[in-house]
């Protein structure tokens, strides 16, 4: 089978490692792809929304599967393209259609679905420009803080926490009239405050049955101690301690069933990956949000700890007979410190070079920001490597990944050295 990957970060760097490691990988190619990902695959120099372009490659190269890794070419209708077109629609690709993606790309669709198939999530109203005055009532209705969340796709940064009534009121306006995150703020989610731990579930589907992947923690914000500004994800944890047994049970049966069989009855196609974004509060699953495709940096975590063969598993996605699939999954902990540039989130340094990938000792390197120039590696990115280690229990992962982290040298290179400790 010949696949393409869509996407250049780490997370399209994990798919490629694992994905090269099948088999039943015959040719792989990534488009665009970074500087890390030429050793499992080629780097095809197409843009992931540039949908003409990527048609006219997968025609040319007799690809056979295209495995989408951003939200962007999804929420955009990569898989839409494909079915609609003939010479290409018999390519399965494996990431929801348009409409599915709107888990992710709206709010208000997603918080309207979970309503529709009673999937617990915090109370939630969503208001628009004409309906400002009615926000302001609602909102000393549902306590502090009060979540606003934009509705539509912000780039990770569309929700606000605020403090104060008088705080939520005024970004309120900033957001609705003002225009504070473009058209992805025309509405607001305004939302009740949930109280508790933070992880991620995935769920692999084929419209009908699914698998669970492993479990994982990010960590966001770029300080130790989890301070500073948001960003993409400084590090992930694979699988979450206080995620056990008895609280997945909860997930899969108040959460991942009625959301399979709710898009079932919703008549939405879907096939693909399913994040779930869950707070856990006092051991109850709240769903604080949905994506259309596996996250990053817990990708780097979750894959590593998949044992069976990923190619053979979205073939049962692509084919509709997931349920036949085998799905072992390590009892290994995985741990991902990622290696960010100096200034990183804000404006940051780029083009510096990158020295002791080699010295790495018990970590696999997935590059994210990275680029080639004249054969050297060089920074082009906010998050420029993850570096992912597998290890017998979750002090060893932490300890390793930290170390070989610290292997790692270009000018500004900064990442956090906490990434996993709270949970020891
Ligand atoms: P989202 O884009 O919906 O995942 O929100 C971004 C982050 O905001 C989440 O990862 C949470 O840390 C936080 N957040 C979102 N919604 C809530 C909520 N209802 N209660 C508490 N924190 C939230």
């Amino acid at each position: 089978m010949n696949i393409l990957i869509l996407g250049s970060g780490g997370r399209e760097s994990a798919f490629a490692w694992k994905l090269s490691q099948s088999p039943k990988c015959e040719k792989l190619f990534i488009a665009p792809g970074n500087a890390g990902t030429g050793q499992y695959g080629t780097n095809v120099n197409i843009k992931t929304t540039d949908f003409a372009a990527i048609k006219t490659f997968v025609l040319a190269n007799a690809v056979n599967m295209v495995l989408v890794g951003p939200e962007e070419p999804l929420v955009k209708g990569v898989h839409d393209f494909f079915l609609a077109d003939d010479d290409i629609k018999h390519i399965p690709v494996i990431g929801p259609q348009a409409e599915g993606a709107q888990l992710e790309g709206s709010k208000d669709f997603s918080k309207q679905f979970m309503v529709r198939h009673n999937i617990p999530t915090a109370a939630s109203h969503t208001f628009t420009r004409e309906t400002l005055q009615q926000g302001f009532e609602y909102i000393p209705t549902i306590g502090l803080p009060v979540v606003l969340k934009a509705d539509g796709l912000a780039a990770g940064k569309g929700v606000l926490i605020c403090l104060t009534h008088e705080e939520a009121q005024l970004e309120l306006t900033e957001m609705l009239t003002n225009a504070k995150f473009g058209e992805a703020s025309s509405k607001v989610v305004i939302e009740q405050f949930l109280q508790g731990i933070e992880l991620s579930v995935f769920v692999l589907t084929d419209g009908n049955s699914y698998k669970v992947l492993p479990s994982a923690k990010d960590y966001k914000r770029i300080g130790e101690g989890d301070t500073g500004l948001n960003t993409g994800g400084m590090g992930s944890v694979s699988p979450v301690p206080f995620a056990d047994e008895v609280f997945l049970q909860k997930v899969e049966e108040r959460i991942i069933i009625p959301t399979v069989q709710g898009l079932k009855q919703d008549n939405i196609p879907y096939k693909g990956f399913i994040f779930i974004g869950l707070m856990n509060c006092g051991g109850e699953p709240y769903v604080i949000e949905y994506n259309c495709r596996m996250g990053d940096p817990e990708t780097e975590s979750v894959l590593p700890r998949i044992e069976s063969d990923l190619v053979d598993l979205l073939e049962g996605v692509a084919e509709g007979n997931l349920i036949e699939k085998q799905f072992l999954i390590s009892d290994k902990v995985a741990a991902t410190v990622v290696c960010v540039a100096g200034g990183y989130p804000g404006e940051y340094l780029k083009d510096k070079v990158i020295t002791g990938i080699d010295n790495v000792r018990d970590s696999i390197v997935f590059h994210a920001g990275t680029s080639l120039v004249d054969g050297e590696v060089h920074t082009s990115g906010g998050r420029v490597l993850a570096i992912t280690t597998l290890q017998d229990n979750l002090f060893d992962a932490l300890q390793h990944a930290t170390a070989d982290a610290s292997r790692i040298y270009y000018d500004g290179v900064y990442f956090r050295k906490d990434i996993g400790f709270d949970l020891l």
